[in-house]
């Protein structure tokens, strides 16, 4: 039915990648990604994983606040 063509950013680059059976290297955009992805989580490059940065609510781990509960 949708014949949309379903894009994913790309893990490696972040560009669009076309995620369906024409794209063999998907969730990668190419093959070079595909690879280099790969290659650095055998290298353990990755073992800190870095947060991207979000924006707009962060963490908003509720220090404050008084929750002190009267009755
Ligand atoms: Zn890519």
């Amino acid at each position: 039915m949708a014949q949309k063509p379903l894009r994913v950013p790309c893990p490696t680059c972040r560009q669009p990648a076309l995620f369906s059976p024409a794209n063999p290297w998907r969730p990668f955009c190419s093959e070079r990604c595909r690879q280099r992805d790969l290659g650095a989580w055998a290298n353990e490059e990755y073992r800190v994983a870095e947060a991207p940065p979000q924006d707009g609510d962060a963490a908003d781990d509720g220090g404050g606040g008084g929750g002190a509960t009267r009755h």
